[in-house]
């Protein structure tokens, strides 16, 4: 099979079962880990603006709750499937437990593009999503967030509606909200700076130092664009970075040898992190193909776009003095290609450790608004730091003590953290 095209859910449950074989995982328990404990599929009837009535298919996967409530995002995509569903929802359980945040992980998601749908159309998904799901999630159950294509409004109406089903407030039902409706502070740098403060610990163990390094990144999105703002601040140079390019229908790659200027680029970016061409190249910019981002010279790779980009095909392009990938982005590696970094021995520090800050935050999220207080950033920013840090190291004197990879050491350590926590709950 092509490492391209593979099915989420099954990698999910390979990753699963391989694990489960080393950590010797008695069969009732690696049965249960293998599948969501619960899946709910629904219709969501809504009143279009022509007048005639459409059916939206709505999902909700509860993979593992043994640990606390359940965590994730609500996806709105015209090609959604149960299964993408099921192992992000899978993948959400790992990487709560490897932060050591007390929550499980679910998903959840509705067939549709917003692009097509007024405001209107999209606050009745919203809503009637809310509608067929009220009675199974809750700040003490199950809370959702937003993820792709939903956002902090779409968030708000749903709280909305869950407060009108139940009667009464519970701002810590839903998180990404907007600040001043019950959101925290710090959200949107959370995942970027996240993966710095890994960044940050995985260099120590290197031998280097911050501002001796140079990086190249795949994005300028969110992720990216936070992650290149602490890496700048802590000395590191950043000398390209990557996009994609809607009217072109291509991904370009942005060089400058001297290190990216982020203010100068952040100005000449739209909304959804794409830089206009044109006006990067009279800044002094070369334009290289999508791709180049991987080929640099640089100590570090931070792949903050899409999942599947480290591929068989593109592995062999990453230079020789690359010695840290940190992955920003869910999935960029595909198993093969992962293989191929250890046999090149460079430390990689996984999806689900590197990028684990937007979860955090979000549980912080949820606390400050089931006590309805609220912290500064500076405090969130502080509780972030401390929580990657230390579960950064955690996984790291793993890997040392079992010299297992990162990625076997954090899939070890948050697979046997939900086992136990099954096993104690007596569940298996
Ligand atoms: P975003 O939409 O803000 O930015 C995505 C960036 O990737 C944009 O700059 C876009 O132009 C670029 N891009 C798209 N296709 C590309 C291509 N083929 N080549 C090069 N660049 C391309 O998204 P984001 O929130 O920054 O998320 C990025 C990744 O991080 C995703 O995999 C997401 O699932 C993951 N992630 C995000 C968060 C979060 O809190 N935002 C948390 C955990 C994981």
């Amino acid at each position: 099979m092509n490492d391209k095209a593979y099915n989420p859910f099954e990698a999910a449950q390979t990753q699963c079962d391989e694990i489960a074989e080393v950590l010797g995982l008695e069969t009732a328990t690696r049965d249960f880990l293998r599948e969501p404990m619960r899946e709910y599929q629904f219709s969501i009837p809504v009143h279009m603006d022509d007048g005639k009535m459409k059916i939206f298919r709505g999902f909700r996967v509860q993979h593992n709750l043994a640990r606390g409530p359940g965590k994730g995002g609500i996806r709105f995509h015209p090609q959604e499937t149960i299964d993408t569903i099921r192992a992000l929802s899978m993948w959400m359980t790992w990487k709560c437990a490897v932060v050591d945040i007390p929550l499980g992980g679910s998903k959840g998601g509705v067939i549709c593009d917003p692009h097509n749908l007024s405001a209107r159309e999209q606050e009745q998904i919203c809503r009637g999503w809310v509608r067929q799901i009220a009675r199974d999630v809750g700040p003490y159950l199950d809370v959702p967030a937003p993820d792709v294509m939903t956002n902090a409004q779409m968030m708000l109406w749903m709280l909305d509606e869950f407060e009108a089903i139940h009667g009464g407030k519970y701002p810590g039902f839903i998180t990404g909200k907007p600040i001043s409706v019950g959101g925290s502070q710090g959200r949107k740098e959370a995942t970027g700076y996240g993966v710095i403060f890994t960044v940050r610990e995985a260099l120590k163990e290197l031998n280097l130092k911050p501002e001796n390094t140079s990086t190249s990144v795949q994005g300028f999105g969110n992720v990216a664009q936070f992650a290149i703002q602490l890496y700048n601040q802590m000395g590191g140079k950043v000398v390209c970075v990557s996009c994609w390019d809607q009217k072109e229908n291509q991904a370009n790659s942005f060089y400058k040898k001297d290190g990216i200027d982020l203010d100068e680029l952040l100005k000449i970016t739209d909304p959804f992190g794409g830089i206009e061409k044109d006006k990067a190249r009279d800044l002094g910019y070369e334009i290289l193909s999508g791709d180049a981002w991987i080929e640099q010279d640089v100590d570090i790779l931070i792949p903050a776009a899409l999942e599947n980009q480290i591929t068989t095909d593109t592995v062999d392009k990453i230079s020789k003095s690359v010695k840290l990938i940190a992955e920003g982005a869910n999935g960029p590696t595909t198993p093969k290609a992962d293989k191929i970094l250890k046999e090149k021995g460079i430390f990689v520090i996984p999806d689900f450790l590197a990028n684990a800050g937007g979860v955090t935050c979000s549980y912080f999220e949820q606390v400050q608004s089931n006590m309805n207080y609220y912290w500064s950033k500076d405090e969130v920013f502080g509780k972030l730091d401390e929580k990657m840090t230390s579960a950064f190291i955690s996984v790291s004197e793993f890997a040392q003590k079992r010299k297992l990879h990162m990625r076997d050491a954090a899939y070890t350590i948050a697979i046997s953290r939900v086992a136990q926590a099954c096993r104690d709950r007596g569940w298996v």
